[in-house]
């Protein structure tokens, strides 16, 4: 019998309207995915799409409906079911990754397994994850530096008219390291304009400061960057966007919903690795159901983005946590993850 496909809809609400140099917002549509076997076993994933990325949670409805007649009569099938999906839908990561997530969980289950063990990974190496600071007034953004006590790394999101004024209050409000995000808001000249500044700030990391198609611009930010390491997350949606990248950045941000597979994961990291670059993971807002499958593979990056349950006031299931800043990884079998 083939497996069956249930889809839920629900609403994650943000702490405070989430907004980076593309917009704002609070509420994010979600969709929970869930496979059910013959001996009634069930795997759980769930879509975060991205409007950048043309995904809402209408497509993703389209898009695993579209999919459900290529569902594998056989879950361990991994390779050949992601590649089916992606082959019928090359874009819809969001969509496409619910389904990997899914099956990856169905596969832990019935091997009693959690996936960081199945994959071989020692729990013990997870990385600090970084908190996400929203663009805001600067009382705001003092307020959210002062809740994310419990976090040892701030992300700080740029690329707005008033940039300075915002990375001088976070640094003014904290001695914490601090990231940067300008998610493509910047242009070179604007970029090279702030290098000197992000260094007078301790920035210890630039994330995505061009549009992705300004490569020439991208590399010439890396070479005046100097021991500043700059990632590309907008730039590199699957492993095959790595290898140009190599020269004009440092490192990737690797995203479930830009990516698709978890299999798809393991290559980007795989090739990055291949090509010495930084691998960082990130996400977008997310249930602990978006967020822990990610988790899994943080045993094999150096830097993690995941606080997307974190920054929300109404996550509906438990899974990897965030101690101390650290991740921590379930151990029950598949995802480890548990409904409320
Ligand atoms: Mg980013």
């Amino acid at each position: 019998m083939p497996l069956k496909l249930f889809l839920e809809a629900c609403t994650l609400t943000t702490r405070h309207p989430f907004a980076i140099a593309r917009g704002s917002s609070t509420g994010y549509r979600r969709c929970w995915v869930r496979l059910v076997d013959d001996d009634g076993v069930e795997g759980w994933g769930e879509a975060d799409p991205s409007n950048y990325y043309g995904e809402n949670y209408d497509t993703v409805v389209a898009t695993l409906k579209k999919l459900e007649p290529y569902l594998p009569e056989d879950p361990f099938d991994l390779e050949s079911a992601e590649t089916r999906f992606a082959q019928v839908v090359p874009k819809n990561g969001a969509a496409r990754a619910a389904l990997s997530v899914a099956l990856h969980d169905l596969v832990g289950k019935r091997l009693g397994q959690p996936l960081w063990r199945l994959w071989g990974l020692d729990p013990q190496k997870t990385p600090v994850s970084s908190f996400t600071i929203g663009i805001d007034t600067p009382d705001k953004m003092r307020e959210k530096v002062h809740e994310a006590a419990a976090y040892p790394i701030l992300k700080i999101k740029l690329g707005t008219d008033r940039d300075e004024e915002l990375l001088r209050t976070i640094r003014d409000a904290t001695d914490k390291p601090i990231r940067v995000d300008a998610n493509a808001g910047w242009t070179a000249a604007k970029a090279l304009q702030m290098l000197p500044l992000l260094k007078e700030f301790g920035v210890e990391l630039l994330e995505q400061p061009l549009p992705p198609a300004d490569l020439e611009g991208l590399a010439r930010v890396r070479a005046a960057a100097g021991h500043l390491p700059v990632v590309v997350d907008e730039s590199c949606l699957v492993a095959r966007d790595i290898p140009r990248l190599a020269e004009a950045a440092d490192g990737i941000n690797i995203k479930l919903a830009k990516c698709g597979s978890l299999r798809e994961a393991l290559r980007m990291i795989a090739t990055a690795r291949a090509l010495g670059m930084l691998v960082m993971v990130g996400c977008m807002i997310e249930s602990s159901l978006g967020i822990t499958p990610a988790a899994h593979f943080t045993p094999l990056v150096d830097a993690a983005d995941l606080d997307g349950a974190a920054l929300t006031v109404d996550d509906p299931f438990v899974g990897a946590t965030i101690e101390g800043g650290r991740i921590r990884l379930p151990t029950g079998p598949g995802l480890g993850v548990r409904r409320r």
